[in-house]
């Protein structure tokens, strides 16, 4: 069953407008169409942009790298948007995405958008129910 998730706080909202910010500023056609902020215990907030090219990052591990190059690895949650005319809606992490940050820290949250329309904040497990090393996979 699909999880509900929890209407976003204002922390939550205020990554969401991070990472609008970061797209506003580093949109480009065809190469970075994304943005992903993610925010870490301390309550630093760092962003990426998606990377179009042959190997095509999503913005989520730019952000994430970007982190990590800081030294600061407590992740907390993470959101990405995109860009459809002059609005900057909310773009759920895809799978990869979200495997990486359960990867790093799998009590972080994800914020995400239903099909209906609605964003929520959900925790990576509600997001992903079985991740990759959930069974003996080898
Ligand atoms: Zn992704």
């Amino acid at each position: 069953m699909m999880p509900r998730g929890r209407a976003l706080g204002r922390d939550d909202r205020a990554l969401v407008r991070a990472a609008e910010g970061a797209l506003r500023a580093g949109w480009v056609e065809g190469r970075h169409t994304v943005a992903a902020a993610v925010r870490t215990r301390g309550g630093a907030v760092y962003l990426g942009l998606n990377l179009n090219g042959t190997n095509s990052p999503c913005a989520e591990p730019v952000a994430l790298g970007a982190a990590v190059t800081q030294g600061d690895r407590a992740f907390e949650t993470m959101v990405a948007v995109r860009r459809r005319g002059d609005r900057y809606p909310v773009l759920s992490p895809c799978g990869t995405c979200r495997q990486l940050l359960y990867d790093y820290a799998p009590r972080a949250r994800v914020i995400v958008r239903f099909r209906d329309g609605r964003v929520a904040r959900l925790t990576i497990e509600e997001s992903l129910p079985a991740p990759f090393g959930s069974f003996d996979e080898g």
